[in-house]
């Protein structure tokens, strides 16, 4: 997307003078100069062979794929760094259609909701001897329409 922005922002932004919002601008300057030496850099040396790397600074945009993708590795990462030696399932829990307008209009307070009863529905029937019988944990993400997992809008808790 960058090389494009690179390649083709200029002639858009005069075509489309007029029409593009100084956050939409703001956004295309900064995934053009993320990782490039117009956001400055470092030089990295290897202490054994001497060979350098010179490594130029992120843009840290919220809508940079680029900075998304290395903070979606991170989060990952992290999870998995919280990850006990014991089987994990993976459950979903979906808004009926119905209700989605009001949860788009009233995030944290549906969201919250949501959380809150499939957490507690989990732990009520996992602690069920009939099911279960073991007291568990559970690392909760949400997906709103068009999300990836761990594309940097879902919402941990
Ligand atoms: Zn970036």
């Amino acid at each position: 997307m960058a090389d494009i922005f690179r390649r083709h922002g200029p002639a858009w932004r005069s075509a489309n003078a007029g029409r593009v919002s100084l956050a939409q601008l703001k956004v295309m300057s900064a995934i053009e100069s993320c990782r490039t030496a117009a956001l400055g850099g470092h030089v990295e040396r290897c202490e054994d062979c001497a060979h350098v790397r010179i490594a130029y600074n992120s843009c840290r945009n919220r809508h940079c794929p680029k900075c998304q993708a290395i903070a979606a590795k991170e989060w990952l990462a992290d999870r998995e760094a919280e990850l006990l030696p014991v089987p994990y399932y993976h459950v979903v829990f979906t808004l009926p259609a119905a209700i989605g307008d009001i949860a788009y209009q009233n995030k944290a307070v549906v969201y919250d909701i949501l959380f809150k009863a499939a957490a507690e529905t989990l732990i009520t029937i996992a602690a069920d001897p009939k099911h279960l019988g073991a007291r568990i944990g559970l690392t909760a993400v949400l997906h709103t329409p068009g999300s990836s997992p761990g594309a940097g809008s879902g919402a941990r808790r």
